[in-house]
């Protein structure tokens, strides 16, 4: 039997299960691990059956649980290797400054403590909004916080591992490259790897292949090009993004630089884009369409579905497609087949 459950979708963390025979792959781990497990025990999956972990790009919103969540369940991280280096570089950012720099981070650092010996008002969680997970680069404070999170978690079963863990946030059990455009197997899951896009550095989407039944999933895409449509065709199951609505996204509280480029060729699919490859592309294969990624300030799920229903319905023949909305805050009941 073959199942589908995305976990979570969206800017504050993203990650789905695939399900085939008898492997499972965790496609993304935005999640913390804690969350992520609770999430997979919502939805009658069971993080100790897990085979690997697969990674589309290394934005924090794909990849914030990843470290933790691999040495837990002891199973091997598929990256391509652009990728995996740039998860590395941002756990693991430079450190090296000029004087001038090191002597305003002590005036800082003065001014912190000063502050901080004032202070009698208690301080609130700062809400980072939807547009930091996803948006480039990450702050050296916010790679910090994940490397305290991973040496915390540590791997409770083995001190030598512990002690690796410690001495290096990047560690993993086992990493494996991929290569976009170049198909491989894991279990009896084939992996159709594909070049998306989008403003990291060797992102991709992916199409999966298991008991004759094709599934493929593309989000953080600022486009449809030709080499993704051809990877959409003749699928069982279609993941699509529907981000944004864009007059929302221009009339919303997004900084100007963001709004750019979110609206870029490298930054995120629109309803509108979306219902337009419904419209014009898709072929109509699928039984089930899950829009996905949708923003949480700049869509609403009602808006992404009418604009895809209404491309769908358009065509007579797509009436059977059953479209589905994968959300933020909990788990999309799986999908089986
Ligand atoms: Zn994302
Ligand atoms: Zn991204």
């Amino acid at each position: 039997m073959v199942r589908f459950t995305v976990l979570a979708s969206g800017s504050k963390g993203n990650s789905t299960v695939v399900s085939g025979g008898r492997t499972r792959i965790l496609v993304d781990c935005g999640l913390s691990c804690r969350e992520l497990f609770r999430r997979m025990k919502l939805a009658g999956e069971e993080p100790e059956t897990l085979d690997a972990i697969l990674i589309t790009h290394e934005h924090s919103d794909h990849v914030n649980g990843v470290a933790v969540t691999a040495r837990k369940l002891g199973i091997p991280v598929y990256f391509t290797e652009g990728t995996h280096r740039a998860w590395m570089r941002w756990l693991t950012p430079r450190r090296q400054m000029t004087y001038t720099q090191w002597l305003e981070l002590t005036r800082k650092q003065a001014a912190e403590r000063q502050a901080e010996a004032n202070a009698t008002a208690e301080e609130g969680e700062p809400d980072e909004g939807d547009l930091i997970a996803d948006s480039e680069p990450v702050s050296a404070e916010t790679a910090q916080t994940v490397i305290e999170e991973i040496q915390a978690a540590g791997v409770p079963e083995a001190s030598e591992t512990t002690c690796t863990a410690k001495k290096d946030p990047t560690w993993l059990p086992a990493v494996e490259y991929f290569q976009a455009g170049q198909p491989f197997e894991i279990g009896d899951i084939a992996v159709s790897p594909f070049t998306i896009p989008h403003d990291a550095a060797d992102p991709v989407g992916f199409a999966f292949r298991s008991e004759g039944v094709r599934m493929a999933f593309a989000t953080d895409l600022g486009y449809i090009p030709p080499n993704v449509k051809a990877q959409l065709k003749g699928v069982d199951l279609l993941l699509l993004e529907s981000n944004h609505d864009l007059e929302m996204l221009r009339d919303g509280p997004y900084p100007w630089a963001v709004k750019q480029r979110v609206l870029s060729r490298v930054g995120h699919l629109s309803n509108e884009a979306a219902s337009g490859f419904l419209e014009n592309d898709y072929d109509g294969h699928a039984a089930y369409v899950i829009l996905a990624h949708l923003s949480e300030s700049n869509n609403l799920p009602e808006l992404a579905r009418v604009t895809a229903e209404r491309a769908l319905n358009g065509r007579a023949s797509l009436l059977a497609n059953r479209l589905l909305l994968a959300a933020q805050h909990e788990p999309l009941s799986s999908v089986y087949f």
